[in-house]
This record gives C-alpha cells, structure tokens and sequence, in this order.
C-alpha cells in the first residue's frame, strides 16, 4: 500500500498522493499534482553539474597538452 503524502494546493495540509478530494478543505483535486518544491529551479543542478564536466574536461586536456601527464603505472 502506497500511503505518500503531499500538499493539498489549496489549503496545504498533508493528503494522500491519489486522493481526488482533499480530505480538509474538500475541494477536487486535479488527477497529478505536481510535486511542490520550494522555489529550486531544476536547472541550476544541471548547470553546476555540466560547468564541472566541462571544467575537468578542460583540465585533463591542458595537463595533457603542457605535457603534465598523470602519473600512470605502464606496469600492473
Ligand atoms: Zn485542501
């Protein structure tokens, strides 16, 4: 049994994620509510995540380039 809650949008009180009608203030909800989350654009995570990409990609490829190689082991 599924018993997640979440915000009703109307009265923000804790209901039940497949609840059609919020149990306090008794209006209709719609079939899937998105989930409320606090002002966090999803975007900025992506971009953090891609700026480092990015930033070791181009540190790996100066090393490589100014002959700093990484200390490797040609032996087991
Ligand atoms: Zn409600």
């Amino acid at each position: 049994m599924d018993k997640k809650t979440q915000r009703c949008p109307y009265c923000q009180e804790d209901i039940y994620v497949n609840a059609i009608v919020c149990r306090y203030c008794r209006r209709d909800l719609p079939p899937d509510i998105p989930p409320l989350r606090p002002t966090e654009p999803t975007w900025i995570p992506l971009l953090i995540g891609a700026a480092l990409v990015i930033g070791v990609t181009t540190l790996l490829r100066s090393n490589l380039g100014t002959g700093t190689t990484v200390e490797e082991d040609p032996h087991e």
